[in-house]
Order: structure tokens, then sequence, then C-alpha cells
């Protein structure tokens, strides 16, 4: 019997774990529901890209279903939709409201680039999603527009009051900090953040694709930003719910919570918990790397539950030690937005 067959058979369901070969277990799943967006992030997706994929290729919402249906059976516990820009794919909120009620998930939460959120935040709230990200880079309409090739400002700020309303909480803020960019501004977003009581995430810049690579020209090295907010904040190391590979600190004298997200100035692979279904069925199972296994084969093969889940195990499995970001920046073709970041 081939070993993730095994693993499968010896754990009833509801007590099975994904165990990877690095003894790590994966409890969190991010699923992108599309690979498509509408901003062209300079370091995401090209801009005059085209090759997305065909919407005869995108798993179905019975098929993302089932798919997070026996990941959770396996013992995920969280998963995060994603994509590309998962509010463009139509009736979210329906798919958001499918997959709260899956036994044993404990938390759904969505990233987002926020520029539809004034439309969607109440309706995704109602569907029981817990917690968003939005990704917001700049607070300078300008740089935000140059950043993003073109998008609006004051949409995502608007979607990101309409997500307070909506009573989300926490509210997290994605920022990708760049060296001669956006550094300038990091002061400006903690002022912002403690103002609307949102949680702050600072990104370092990751290799993936020509776009993720000519960014890292603009590479900033998060554990210098955190010294020099350091002289200026009192900063005090916390934990945060959901937190993942973010390290927090709280901000004396304030509610606000800062994340630095290292992966390349102190990487977490160790710790790693998680795989990402991208929008076309496959299983990648490290930002870094190519190891993957496509499951729209089967799942549009008439493939058994068990044999589903057998070929999850098997994709686990999979999962290398650790990326490989700053020895071989030039190994990983596919940008985020492709992967589901
Ligand atoms: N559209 C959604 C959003 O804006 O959050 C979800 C997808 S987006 C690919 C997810 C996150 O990946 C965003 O916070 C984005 O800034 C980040 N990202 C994309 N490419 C990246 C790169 N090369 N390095 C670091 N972060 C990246």
């Amino acid at each position: 019997m081939d070993p993730a067959g095994q693993m499968c058979k010896h754990f009833p369901v509801m007590e099975t774990a994904l165990i990877d070969s690095f003894s790590r277990r994966i409890e969190y799943l991010r699923v992108s529901v599309t690979d498509r967006c509408e901003l062209r992030c300079s370091y995401c997706i090209p801009k005059g890209f085209t090759g997305f994929e065909e919407p005869g290729h995108w798993l179905t919402f019975d098929e993302i279903e089932r798919v997070v249906r026996a990941f959770t059976q396996l013992g995920v516990r969280r998963v995060r939709l994603t994509g590309g820009e998962p509010l463009s794919r139509g009736k979210l909120p329906d798919l958001a409201a499918r997959l709260v009620h899956l036994a044993g998930l404990h938390d759904l939460s969505i990233s987002t680039n926020g520029t539809r959120l004034r439309r969607l935040a109440l309706p995704l709230r109602r569907a029981g999603v817990a917690r968003l990200n939005v990704s917001l880079d700049s607070l300078n309409p300008e740089r935000f527009a140059e950043i993003t090739g073109g998008g609006r400002l004051d949409q995502v700020l608007d979607g990101l009051m309409a997500a307070k309303e909506a009573g989300f909480e926490p509210v997290k803020i994605n920022m990708v900090a760049m060296k001669g960019v956006n550094d300038g501004e990091i002061g400006d977003m903690v002022d912002f953040c403690i103002r609307h009581d949102f949680t702050l995430r600072l990104i370092e810049t990751m290799p993936m694709g020509a776009t993720g690579r000519d960014a890292t020209e603009r590479y900033l090295n998060l554990q210098e930003v955190k010294r020099a907010l350091q002289s200026r904040y009192e900063l005090i190391p916390t934990m945060m719910a959901g937190g993942g590979p973010a390290r927090y600190v709280r901000v004396g004298g304030t509610n606000l919570r800062i994340g630095f997200i290292t992966p390349i100035s102190q990487h977490f692979c160790a710790t790693c918990n998680r795989v990402r279904l991208a929008v076309d069925g496959t299983i990648y199972t490290c930002l870094g790397q190519e190891h993957k296994l496509e499951l729209r084969p089967l799942l549009r093969s008439g493939v058994s539950d068990e044999e589903l889940k057998k070929a999850i195990c098997r994709a686990v499995l999979l999962k290398p030690e650790r990326h490989e970001f700053t020895t071989q920046p030039e190994k990983i073709v596919r940008f985020m937005s492709a992967t589901g970041g």
C-alpha cells in the first residue's frame, strides 16, 4: 500500500491529520477562486498579461465545496479565499455561505484588493466570513495608481470603511513594503491603522515570476523596518489569532498590532501549515517550489470521496522542506496570483 493510502486509512474521519514528510501538520488551505484581477500590481500580474485560465478550467462552486469538505475531513480547520481578486468571481457570498457550514471548518477568511468591498462587504459578512485582509500599499492616490497599474485609492478606502461598517473585526491591511517606492509611507500607514483600528501586516517581496523578481530590486528587509519603528514606538511582542507566519508586535499605548511577514529575511518554512488550491484545481504545496498535484482531472472523471482524500494525502506528502527564494530566485515562473496569494 502506498504511504498516502496508509496515512488516510489509519485515522478515522474527523480525527485525521494531514502530516507532511517533515512532520508539519497541514491545517490551513488557501483557495483561489480566480486567477484574474483588474489591478496590475507591479510585483504581481505583468502588464498586458493575457494567459489566464479558461473559465472551463475553473473549479465550479460544487467542486470547490467538495474539495474543501475533503480537506476538512482530513483535519483542515482554516480556509482563506483568495486569487487573483476573489471578489471578482460572481456570487462569491454564495460560495462562502456553503463553505462556512462544512463540519470542522473553524475560520473562513478572504484576501481582497478592496475595490469591490463597498458592495460585497455586508453580503460576505452575512454569509459568515469571519475576517478580511485588504491589500493597500500606499495612501497617496498617485502612488497607489502607479503601484497597482491604475487602481483607485478612494475605492479601496471606501471599501475598507464598508468592511468596518459590516462588522469585520479585525480588518488587516497587507502592505508590500518596497524600497524607494512606499517605504517612506510606513509611518503614515501606522497612523492610519491606529486611527481606524486596523491591523497592519508588512510583507517582503518574493521573487515569484518576472514581476516578483523585478520587485526584489526594491526589496526591503523588514528587520530594518522594525528597528526604525522601534526608535519611534514601543513595540511589544504579541500573538494574534489566525496570525499565520506573521510575527506580531503591539504598538505601546495603542491597540495597533503590526505583523511582519518575512519570507526572505527570516523564513518560516519549518512551521508552514498550509497548501494552496489554484482555480484550475491544482494543489500547490509551496509558494516557492513546483511540487503540485492536479485534482481537476480526478474530480471530472468521477473520483470517489475516498480516492479524492487519498489524492490530497499524496499531495501533502509532496510538500518540500522549504522555498529557495534566496538561493534560486529564478526558479518560480508563475506569479503570485496564478497560485493564489
Ligand atoms: N487580490 C487579493 C489581494 O489583493 O489581496 C488576493 C490575491 S493577492 C495575490 C494576495 C497578496 O499577495 C497581496 O497582499 C499581494 O500584495 C501579495 N503579493 C503578490 N505578489 C507578491 C510578491 N511578488 N511578493 C510579495 N507579496 C506579493
